[in-house]
């Protein structure tokens, strides 16, 4: 099945410079920014420039530089809240939700980055 890009999500609104936001780092495909509503002390999003809907459509159809240009960017905002795990920080949680079971809000690829605070299990369990 074809991905279905709506460029009139909010994060699109965003990158066009439509709708302000509190930019943590920017490089040539990558932005990343404060989560509005933020869930832990640190709360970015990491989202690549080019219209991707999910992590699966990215990884799917994004050039090996847009690849690689987000992955390092991940890399540097762990670096800038300070939870470089390998390196004496204590770590973060990333996550990324996808579509209707994925509960996925804007459809538009992002990487939660949760750091700051014990971040608690992973998931909830059915029961
Ligand atoms: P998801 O459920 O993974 O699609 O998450 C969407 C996230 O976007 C939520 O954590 C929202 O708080 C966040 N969000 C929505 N609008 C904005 C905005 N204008 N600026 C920053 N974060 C936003």
């Amino acid at each position: 099945m074809a991905y279905v890009y709506d460029d009139t999500n909010i994060f699109a609104r965003i990158l066009r410079g439509e709708i302000p936001n509190k930019t943590v780092y920017e490089t040539e495909h990558t932005l990343a920014f404060a989560d509005i509503a933020p869930k832990a002390p640190a709360h970015v999003l990491v989202i690549p420039k080019g219209p991707y809907v999910t992590y699966d459509h990215f990884c799917a159809a994004a050039s090996a530089e847009e690849i690689v240009d987000f992955s390092r960017a991940v890399a540097e905002v762990v670096k800038l809240v300070g939870a470089e795990a390998h390196s004496g920080g204590k770590g973060f949680r990333a996550i990324t939700n996808a579509g209707e079971h994925g509960v996925q809000e804007v459809p538009h690829f992002h990487l939660h980055i949760l750091a700051g605070r014990n971040i608690g299990p992973m998931i909830l369990s059915e029961d």
